[in-house]
Formats: C-alpha cells, sequence, structure tokens
C-alpha cells in the first residue's frame, strides 16, 4: 500500500469514529429536571419551583410554560430570566424560583393544567445538543373558601375559651379561629354532638390568653390547598381579668433538691444544665425554671395535635374533691433568692392542695395523651377530651395509666405528690386549648358550659 493509500485508510477510520461520536452524542440524555413545587395545586399566587442538572453545569436553555388546552403562557427563560431567581445549587445544578400570580395568566380557567419545563445542553463540543422535557401536571384553583359563621354572643373572658359555628365550603380546606395569630383548628360539627349537621358546619374552642391584648383580633379563617385564604368576622365582647402577682422565696435546699432530681429524668434538662456551673445554684435554678418550662409548652403544643375530632367530655370538669385552691390561674410570680430578684414567669395553672399519695382522678371522659415523666411538671398525665382540649395533672408520685387509655371522669390516674417543680405535696392542674393553657375555671363551672358552649350547639342542631 502507498503511502497515500495509508493515510486515505486512516482519514477514513479517523471520519467513522467521529461519525459514531456523532451519531452516540445524537442519543446522550438531556439535563435532569426536578419540579419542586407546587405539589398539585396552584391558587391565586404561586411559586414554580424547580431545579435542573447537567455535567458540568453547561447549560444551552431552559423554557417553563404554563399549559392548559391551547393556551400557553411562559413563565421563565434563561435567556431572560426576568423577576425570577437563580440559585446555584451545586457546580451542576440551579433552583429556580418563579413567582405568578392569577392576573398574569390571562385565558386560563379552574381546572387541570400542566407546567412544562424542557431543558437543552450542549453535547460533543456544542457540536450536537441534548433536551429533555418534564410535565408536571397542577389543578388551578382561583375561588377563595367561603365561611359563614352560624353563632352568635361570644363572650371571652381574658384567659379563657370560647366556641364558634360555622360553614366552610368547599369542605377539604382547612379552617378555625386565629386570635392574633394563634390558630385554633375546627373540626366537623357532627364531632360536638350536633344532630342533622352537614358536611360543611364546623366547631372551634379557641382561646384569648393572658398574655394577649384584649383588642387582639379574632376571626374565623381558612386556607385551602392552594393557598387561597378567607376570613370571617364574628360578634364578640371581651372581659378583663385580674391575674394576681406574687413572689416566691426560691431557698438553696429547694434547688438542691429539685434541680438534681429533674435532671436525673430529662434530658431537655441535662441539655439545659450543661455548662451551667455546679456551684451556680441560681443559675441552675433558672435553666430549670425559664427554659426547662418553655421547652415543656413546646412539647405540649406538639403533643396537642393527638387530639380526637370529636367531643369526649360531658357536663362540667371536676376539681380534685374538696381541694383548696392555693394559686389561681396565670399569677404571675417573681422569683427571690436571699432577697434578691432572679426569675419571673406565669403560672398557667390551677395549684390544689393535696396530702401526699391521695388518688388523683380523671376531671373527665377522654384519652390518656401522655403518662411519663415531664420536666417541671414531674410525673404527668394528660387527657385529651377532643377537639382541642386537654387536661394535665402534675408532680405525681405515682402514675396509673398508660398512653392510649381511655378513662371515665372520677377514674384514678395517678397519686399526688411532689415531682419535679414543687415545694410540697399537691396537684397542679390545668386546661390546654391545642396546647395552650387556657383557665380550668370555666371548664369547672356548669352554667359557663352552658350558656357558651351547650346553647351554640343546640342552636346548631335546630338549623
Ligand atoms: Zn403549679
Amino acid at each position: 500500500m502507498s503511502l497515500f493509500s495509508k493515510f486515505l485508510v486512516l482519514l477514513l477510520l479517523l471520519a467513522a469514529a467521529a461519525g459514531g461520536a456523532y451519531v452516540r452524542a445524537g442519543s446522550a440524555v438531556g439535563p435532569t429536571i426536578a419540579v419542586n413545587g407546587p405539589e398539585q395545586y396552584v391558587g391565586r399566587t404561586a411559586i414554580l419551583d424547580f431545579s435542573v442538572e447537567a455535567p458540568e453545569g453547561e447549560l444551552t436553555s431552559i423554557e417553563a410554560v404554563l399549559a392548559q388546552g391551547e393556551t400557553v403562557i411562559p413563565l421563565f427563560v434563561l435567556a431572560d430570566p426576568g423577576a425570577a431567581t437563580i440559585e446555584q445549587e451545586t457546580a451542576e445544578r440551579i433552583r429556580i424560583a418563579r413567582e405568578f400570580d392569577r392576573d398574569t395568566l390571562p385565558g386560563v380557567r379552574e381546572g387541570a393544567a400542566e407546567l412544562i419545563v424542557t431543558s437543552v445542553r450542549p453535547v460533543l463540543y456544542g457540536l450536537r445538543e441534548a433536551s429533555s422535557t418534564v410535565t408536571h401536571p397542577v389543578e388551578l384553583r382561583f375561588t377563595p373558601p367561603r365561611l359563614t359563621v352560624l353563632s352568635t354572643q361570644h363572650y371571652v373572658n381574658h384567659g379563657g375559651a370560647e366556641m364558634v359555628v360555622y360553614r366552610v365550603a368547599p369542605t377539604d380546606v382547612e379552617s378555625g379561629v386565629a386570635v392574633d395569630g394563634r390558630f385554633y383548628r375546627g373540626f366537623p360539627a357532627d364531632g360536638a354532638g350536633v344532630t342533622g349537621a352537614d358536611d360543611s358546619m364546623r366547631v372551634a374552642f379557641f382561646a384569648l390568653q393572658h398574655d394577649q391584648e384584649l383588642t387582639a383580633p379574632m376571626r374565623v379563617t381558612a386556607r385551602d390547598p392552594a393557598g387561597n385564604t378567607a376570613g370571617a368576622d364574628f360578634d364578640h365582647r371581651v372581659f378583663p381579668k385580674n391575674f394576681r402577682r406574687s413572689r416566691i422565696n426560691v431557698g438553696d435546699d429547694f434547688i438542691q433538691r429539685v434541680v438534681p432530681a429533674i435532671a436525673e429524668q430529662s434530658s431537655d434538662a441535662r441539655a439545659l444544665l450543661a455548662g451551667v456551673p455546679e456551684g451556680d445554684l441560681v443559675a441552675r435554678y433558672v435553666a430549670i425554671n425559664g427554659g426547662l418550662r418553655q421547652a415543656n409548652a413546646d412539647y405540649l403544643m406538639t403533643l396537642a395535635e393527638n387530639t380526637e375530632p370529636r367531643i369526649l367530655w360531658q357536663g362540667p370538669f371536676r376539681q380534685l374533691g374538696n381541694s383548696q385552691v392555693e394559686s389561681g390561674f396565670a399569677d404571675h410570680r417573681t422569683y427571690l433568692h436571699d432577697g434578691e430578684e432572679i426569675d419571673q414567669q406565669v403560672h398557667l395553672g390551677f395549684d390544689l392542695a393535696a396530702t401526699a399519695n391521695v388518688p388523683i382522678l380523671a376531671s373527665n371522659h377522654g384519652v390518656v395523651i401522655h403518662a411519663d415523666f415531664l420536666g417541671i411538671y414531674g410525673n404527668c398525665v394528660v387527657i385529651d377530651h377532643g377537639m382541642g382540649l386537654q387536661s394535665l395533672y402534675a408532680h405525681l408520685s405515682s402514675i396509673g395509666v398508660a398512653v392510649g387509655d381511655a378513662v371515665e371522669q372520677d377514674q384514678e390516674v395517678g397519686r399526688s405528690g411532689m415531682t419535679g417543680l414543687a415545694g410540697g405535696d399537691h396537684l397542679h392542674f390545668t386546661m390546654l386549648l391545642h396546647g395552650r393553657a387556657v383557665t380550668p375555671v370555666e371548664w369547672w363551672d356548669g352554667h359557663w358550659i352552658e350558656d357558651r358552649i351547650g346553647r351554640k350547639l343546640a342552636m346548631a342542631s335546630a338549623r
């Protein structure tokens, strides 16, 4: 073979190899596209959030549209990102967020639509391209929920509870009462014993807490899965209450007795005490009295989510038999050590006098949702009475029930004691609404229950 022929063969082989590479490049995979949101529903406002990943982050184009039938509305192009935010997540991946609203979607209707994202990346030194497309089905929903308040005459005591009956449509939306940002979920009214209640009727218990203003705004609110919201006012009057102030002397003996005993049983307490010197009794006490009190309050908020969607209680709640009330609800306490102020806290419950080891009885029917040591409360039982209402029994020497037990009113749940942050044998009792403390006095009072709850449920049944 002549030199020229050899050269020709080599040239042909190279051409074949290049051709093969060119063909293979044509079947290279396009960028990886992931739509992070919206999950299913698109409301009056929504954020299209997606990420695109390619080798070495090389991208030729990205385009996102909302499509419904013939209507195609551009939402994003890489060449002109507009108000969209683009975040470089890794060397190979970017994340794009583009907010859009109903007004920017001319010609679309409520119902099914598609979010379509297409991206192209260069292959073989830019000689060819590889593209990919992701189609994400969504449902457009622009009509806000509809709310109608049915109950009248809502009288709210500062630190106390009330109840609203209302209708919400459609029925798959979350609704309840918002009191200056604190939300109290509503439940289907048949769970409150309203006879003949249709699917749209709801009952929500709510509170004006001791630390909120008397002028705190309160409304029924609703929010659908697409994020559309609605609100409705209800007539209400608020009554001020006097909360007591007291001063409590904390001695070294007390601190040395309670702090190590709580730390032994509570990992939250051990975490708060880590780094606090053994000898600094005041700092150790404040870590428990303030820090652990807050951690326990947070836990009770989470625990409250385990509520039954129906009322389990019946009639007035029972106060511990013949007990003397030692301390009022929302008593503002200043703590003193050797005459110096060391802390201030609000005591959110009632301290009821009891001798050691007396039976502690369930104040009403319900289901036990906590039966264990709980920080400042020591051995503690929480009973769920349904629709967000719970009762709490603290400082017990022993616990006689387990989580999941159904209990009847007056059934023994444990024995009195002085575990946790307690100076002597007594029952610390409180009522909670969605995990937030409310005065038990109302729930002990048959007249209050009839006026505030029974009357409104009877009127709802008649509708
Ligand atoms: Zn107490």
